[in-house]
């Protein structure tokens, strides 16, 4: 066996509250496209550039246009969780994992039987009304044609945390004092390069920060593992 793998498998078996942080990286394994990758979303031709579309300012002046790129390019209910979610909620479930804290939208890890999820910027499975705060369900959004209304006349808005809006301070918080609490922190899935991840693992005061992507991020040098590779096969690979 390798001997970060074997070391990964050490630290997983030593730990007792190990969180997970995880980005973009983790959901492309199951077929959904990374924002900010070369061959993403951001790298395709549309009327106005993803992170001009998907910001609060174009959603309140041109919710037709927001959704119809949402609908197209945001939704992928099809998608499977794949073996690095199945083996964050295995970990959860025997007790070794108390959090997993994603920049991730899609639903995957609860999907898995993730019980313990902080979604940064929110979640595509949660909408709710502008006005009067009723919520709906993603199969209504699908649903609707043009843009979703509510029952009241409100405009429908998915639980998103869109470009110009600020995260919740209440999942910021709650995913500060898991990571303080960590005996084991495995960073995956992401470059670290977008607001907050590379602030919120400052937080961590253990000995076992991990690290598992395919290429070389810039905190590398800060972690005690580094694991290259494929999120899914590493992860599922650990032995509970
Ligand atoms: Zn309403």
């Amino acid at each position: 066996m390798q001997e970060n793998i074997k070391q990964l498998n050490t630290y997983i078996a030593e730990s007792n509250y190990i969180v997970f942080f995880g980005g973009a990286g983790v959901s492309t394994e199951s077929g959904i496209p990374d924002f900010r990758s070369k061959d993403g979303l951001y790298s395709q031709k549309y009327k106005y550039p993803p992170e001009t579309i998907l910001s609060r300012e174009f959603f309140r002046s041109n919710a037709s246009e927001f959704y119809e790129f949402y609908k197209n390019k945001m939704l992928f209910l099809d998608a499977k969780p794949n073996a690095a979610h199945l083996k964050l909620a295995e970990l959860e479930k025997i007790g070794k994992l108390k959090a997993v804290i994603t920049q991730n939208i899609d639903g995957l890890h609860q999907a898995a039987g993730s019980q313990n999820v902080f979604e940064l910027h929110g979640s595509v499975h949660r909408n709710f009304c502008v006005n009067c705060k009723d919520s709906y369900n993603v199969s209504s959004i699908i649903a609707s044609h043009d843009i979703p209304k509510c029952d009241c006349g409100g405009i429908v808005k998915p639980d998103v945390v869109l470009f110009g809006e600020q995260l919740n301070n209440n999942v910021i918080s709650q995913s500060v004092q898991h990571i303080a609490n960590a005996d084991m922190l495995i960073i995956g899935g992401t470059s670290l390069g977008v607001y907050p991840a590379a602030g919120l693992i400052d937080y961590y005061d253990g000995d076992r920060l991990t690290l598992i992507n395919k290429s070389v991020t810039h905190v590398d040098r800060r972690a005690d593992l580094v694991v290259y590779g494929s999120i899914g096969e590493v992860l599922g690979g650990v032995r509970v």
